[in-house]
């Protein structure tokens, strides 16, 4: 049995802590969203609570309650910047659930009819996310 808890230094702890840079589009007091650097569609991000918590199964229900309400906003912010007609939200929990960030995060995938998700593991252009994260910051001003 892995143990299950929680590493300070993973790598969206990092990103809380400034350390490693990632590409910012909604900040409050209790979340951040940031640019997914593989993304499975454009506009692909990722929400996290600030306090750390591994995933679904360790978060209190503050976390919860505050990190989905993140989550929606920015769900209607994706789909009125990339004009998607809906939203895929994925989350993954322990090695055996497909996570491999131990950091409690939602991913936030915009999509149009007919859109197929790419396959995970690609890293993508970082100029094409800037731009991307540009457009979502618009949407939510
Ligand atoms: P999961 O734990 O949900 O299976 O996958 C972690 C997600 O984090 C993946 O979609 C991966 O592309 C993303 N990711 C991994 N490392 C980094 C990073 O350093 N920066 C950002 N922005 N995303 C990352």
């Amino acid at each position: 049995m892995p143990t299950m808890t929680y590493d300070p230094d993973n790598i969206f702890a990092k990103i809380l802590r400034g350390e490693i840079p990632a590409t910012k589009v909604y900040e409050d007091d209790e979340t951040l969203a940031f640019m997914d650097i593989m993304p499975r569609a454009d506009g692909h991000l990722l929400v996290i609570p600030k306090t750390p918590c591994r995933n679904l199964l360790d978060a209190s229900p503050d976390q919860l309650a505050t990190v989905m309400q993140a989550v929606q906003k920015l769900s209607h912010a994706v789909m009125k910047a990339f004009g998607a007609e809906g939203v895929t939200i994925q989350q993954f929990n322990e090695a055996a659930g497909g996570q491999e960030v131990f950091h409690l995060h939602f991913h936030v995938l915009p999509r149009r009819e007919g859109d197929r998700l790419r396959p995970p593991g690609q890293m993508g252009d970082m100029e094409v996310i800037a731009g991307h994260a540009e457009q979502i910051r618009a949407a939510l001003a």
